[in-house]
């Protein structure tokens, strides 16, 4: 079928709305009408080119919502009309991450996922003239339509609109699973969030959730910092000035956790210098590749440690249905992360503004109906 879906030809040109081909759902895999979907810094780096050669030409767009319209053989747990979240790692069960217990990172998931292909190593994605086009991040959902791999939609509980439901799939999971299964903020915690967009929001929601007593969020826009109070943030500290000095006075010393949500070696530095000894630095931010991190590596005597996650280190599959759940129960407040919405044409100027560093998540409301009432 023909679908209008944003498409980025080569890294330094604008992503550009154009019609493609979709072909139909194969053995294990999905067909979604789009509702909604958020617009992530893992889509400016792919954007950017910074994540590596033979990336494009691709169909952007990885975190999203919408509804079942046709399921291929060996799916069993959604049916047509169903409403769903993605989940761009669509974890096989089989291979050893899978049984070891970490299905985020799955290896023939992470394998495709870098060629921009399905679990079965092709695309349903074509332009007109024929030439293949990548999926990104398994999902390609900057599009009206999209096939994923069965393992790449989650059912979604009734009564959550979806252009909210939208942002549960890669910046809910990810700052959620972030501060649970590698944070382990515990109650009472001091934490530090370096980065305050659409994920460094969630990570200060889940440190709320999960009973930090100190919630310092760091961020260079007034204006963020002030989404991150509403979000549950103790203090915010402006990350021109001197962000460590500040985090190390208020806290006595320095925190137990720091999460960076940003992906430069310079803010990783930063949070480095702003946990006490035997504290956490989990990064979170997705930094170019090539990029090298540097901390003064004495201070790993005092029983410091630097962790990476990727997408939430859990199981998304699993997770994502407790954290609707969270948000219908209003313990986590979706709407409060969105800063602006657009359509499918205001997509590249929704990248312009997280390179500018600018506001919370963009929501790109694909179908209006579908994707309910908007603020
Ligand atoms: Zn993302
Ligand atoms: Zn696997």
């Amino acid at each position: 079928m023909r679908i209008r879906a944003a498409v980025l030809r080569e890294p330094g040109r604008p992503v550009t709305v154009e019609e493609v081909e979709l072909d139909p759902p194969q053995a294990n895999e999905v067909l979604v009408r789009v509702a909604a979907a958020g617009v992530c810094h893992s889509d400016v780096r792919l954007a950017d080119g910074a994540l590596g050669e033979g990336r494009w030409p691709i169909v952007l767009g990885h975190e999203g919502a919408g509804v079942v319209e046709a399921v291929g053989p060996g799916v069993e747990h959604v049916a047509p009309g169903d409403r769903v979240a993605f989940c761009f790692v669509p974890a096989c069960r089989e291979c050893r991450a899978c049984r070891a217990g970490r299905p985020n990172l799955c290896e023939p998931a992470a394998a495709n996922g870098v060629r921009g292909l399905l679990m079965d190593g092709t695309s349903r994605l074509r332009l007109p003239d024929g030439t293949v086009l990548q999926h990104g991040l398994m999902t390609a959902c900057f599009a009206e339509r999209t096939v994923v791999a069965k393992g790449g939609v989650v059912p979604l509980p009734d009564g959550l609109p979806l252009w909210q439901a939208a942002l549960l799939g890669c910046g809910v999971v990810t700052a959620l699973g972030a501060v649970r299964n590698v944070g382990r903020v515990q109650a009472g915690d001091s934490v530090a969030v370096f980065g305050c967009g659409g994920v460094g929001l969630h990570v200060v929601a889940g440190a709320r959730l999960a009973g930090a007593a100190t919630i310092v969020a760091v961020d260079r826009v007034a204006a963020k910092l002030e989404l991150a109070r509403a979000q549950g943030a103790t203090h915010g500290v402006d990350a021109g000035g001197r962000p460590v000095g500040e985090i190390r006075a208020l806290t006595g010393g320095g925190v137990d956790v720091a999460f960076e949500v940003v992906g430069r070696p310079e803010t990783i530095r930063l949070a480095w210098g702003a946990i006490r000894p035997g504290g956490t630095v989990v990064v979170v931010g997705l930094a170019p590749k090539g990029v090298d991190a540097c901390v003064p590596a004495i201070e790993f005597l005092s029983d410091k440690s630097l962790r990476g996650t990727y997408y939430g280190s859990g199981d998304a599959a699993r997770d994502i249905p407790d954290l609707a759940a969270l948000a219908l129960a209003g313990d986590l407040d979706l709407a409060g992360v969105v800063t602006h919405t657009t359509n499918l044409d205001g997509v590249e100027e929704a990248l312009d503004r997280l390179r500018r560093g600018e506001g919370g998540r963009t929501v790109v409301i694909v179908d209006p109906e579908l994707a309910g009432g908007t603020p």
